[in-house]
């Protein structure tokens, strides 16, 4: 299968925390951390993009905190995490160093993927960090997450990173080998599933709530990081990954299930952006702007004529001509009163203006879905 990785740009890999972390001695599994690291060399040496989402700071922090076996109560499972995390981004750190990676730490929760200044400004950070050469390690900030803003497992966690930053491919990496026709621990007719092409009932059916070791995450909610990454354009792939160099042995063919995507996470993405069903404000913008947005540019402060509404950075605008047509649908990089002060300015009087940097652009292209062009 030699094609799976060779045609993604952006790859998020999620290691979950038996393949990290011992589940008999509760310690790090170093080898096993410079393997994968090795394989991110690897990829990075490729042009990729890699961005990692790594549980194991509760299993971690367990061990740290001489904490007894068995299920822990909600704040102690906290203190773990809060204990473990120090550790395992230490150890990541420090293998990725030694390949001459620069690990950052990312510590999010679900408003984070889900609110619009909060999803904007996670959004640029990662995409800046990518730019910079870095890997992201990312894990939940389970010591601040209280049950409403809880993903509770990585495998969705990584879903909403695969869909936020447009990745193409999602690995879940953990310790079964893919989706099986039943749970292959109870019944001996249990299939392998390779390729799901869509995910009907009858597949959701065969996770049948199995749960995997010392992790959160059972098939159950990695079928949902399925949907949420293949509904947003990027393909999954469900891997064990106890071995070391589990890249690597999914290059040279290793078993997996190949959940494939339907559409591309650019495409994706515009669709979710033109889909708005409320946008909160418009900007009236003039024919100069209207020309550079259909040559597929970013829209900029100057070619604004006039704001209307009453918006917050990162909410949904539409934007029109001159004659009210609707031309684009996107998200504003500016609240509407910035927005308003910087009308027909140019990008380099904004920070005179607001007394901050903030973007060039009004929208930038990436956020930008054109609604109305063609009609014209
Ligand atoms: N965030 C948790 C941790 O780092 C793990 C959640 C999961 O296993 O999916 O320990």
């Amino acid at each position: 299968m030699t094609d799976l990785l060779a045609a993604a740009h952006t790859i998020v890999v999620k290691v979950g925390s038996s393949l990290l972390v011992d589940a008999k001695t509760g310690r790090l599994r170093r080898d096993w951390l410079k393997s994968l690291s090795a394989d991110i060399v690897k990829l990075k040496s490729e042009g990729k993009d890699v961005l990692l989402v790594s549980s194991g700071a509760i299993a971690l922090g367990r061990h740290a905190l001489k904490l007894k076996s068995g299920a822990l109560k909600l704040e102690e499972s906290q203190a773990a995490a809060a204990a473990g995390q120090v550790r395992l981004a230490e150890a990541y750190a420090d293998v990725l160093a030694r390949d001459g990676i620069v690990a950052a730490q990312i510590l999010l929760t679900l408003d984070d993927t889900e609110e619009r200044r909060r999803y904007l400004n996670a959004r640029a950070t990662l995409k800046t960090l990518l730019e910079l050469g870095g890997v992201p390690v990312i894990n939940e900030n389970d010591t601040v997450a209280t049950a409403e803003i809880r993903f509770g497992d990585n495998d969705r966690l990584a879903a909403r990173v695969a869909s936020m930053m447009e990745a193409d491919r999602l690995i879940l990496l953990s310790d079964v080998d893919g989706l099986y026709s039943a749970d292959p621990t109870h019944d001996a007719e249990a299939r392998h599933i390779d390729e799901v092409r869509t995910i009907t009932p009858e597949i959701e059916a065969m996770a049948g709530g199995s749960v995997s070791g010392v992790g959160r995450g059972g098939m159950t909610s990695k079928l949902m990081a399925a949907k949420i990454a293949t509904a947003a354009g990027c393909e999954v792939v469900i891997a064990k990954g106890t071995a070391q160099s589990p890249i690597a042995a999914l290059r040279a063919g290793s078993r997996v299930t190949r959940f494939r995507a339907s559409t591309t996470p650019a495409a994706a993405r515009k669709r979710w952006i033109a889909g708005v069903l409320k946008p909160q404000g418009t900007l009236i913008i003039d024919e100069g702007a209207v020309k550079a947005l259909a040559a597929g540019k970013s829209l900029l402060p100057a070619g604004i004529r006039q704001v209307d509404g009453r918006f917050e950075r990162g909410d949904a605008v539409v934007v029109r001509d001159g004659d009210g047509r609707e031309i684009a649908r996107g998200l504003a990089a500016y609240g509407a009163g910035d927005a308003e002060r910087i009308a027909g300015k140019r990008s380099l009087e904004i920070e005179a203006i607001l007394g901050y940097r903030g973007r060039d652009e009004m929208i930038h292209r990436d956020d930008l879905a054109l609604t109305g062009l063609t009609e014209r």
